[in-house]
């Protein structure tokens, strides 16, 4: 079995945004060699997700939108996690929108279904951040 890892770093320079990262992925997937397996991905921060839906800008907004409904990100002063920092709804996003994502490897291509897409979805930017790959198999 073969075994790769490979570290993504981002510098979002908003608060929050969301980055499609399947060519990365992709770019990846081929220098490993790998034909048939499985890809993790995974943010490596826990104020950040890594996540698989469509890659359509309405969407993306009402993710934005729905995110903070459940979890504002003002007045900071509600949160009892923001003593000396400012980002307990980072927090609360990254944990519904997800830690990481598999993916099926099929004859050397990401085995996605209908649009589906990786995102690395971020909720407290502007300071540099990763997500790591791992791909198994042979
Ligand atoms: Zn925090």
């Amino acid at each position: 079995m073969k075994n790769y890892r490979k570290e993504l770093w981002f510098n979002v320079p908003t608060r929050r945004a969301f980055v499609n990262i399947t060519p990365q992925v992709e770019e990846c997937l081929r220098e490993s060699g790998i034909r048939e397996g499985l890809v993790l991905v995974n943010a490596m921060h826990i104020t950040a997700s890594v996540f698989i839906n469509d890659d359509e800008s309405g969407l993306h907004h009402d993710y934005d939108v729905w995110l903070e409904k459940l979890a504002p990100h003002e007045p900071v002063s509600q949160y009892r996690h923001n003593v000396g920092e400012d980002n307990a709804d980072a927090h609360m996003k990254r944990q519904i929108m997800g830690r990481e994502v598999v993916v099926a490897v099929t004859d050397g291509e990401l085995d996605f279904g209908t649009w589906e897409q990786i995102f690395y979805g971020e909720f407290d930017g502007r300071r540099k951040k990763r997500a790591l790959v791992k791909i198994i198999g042979e």
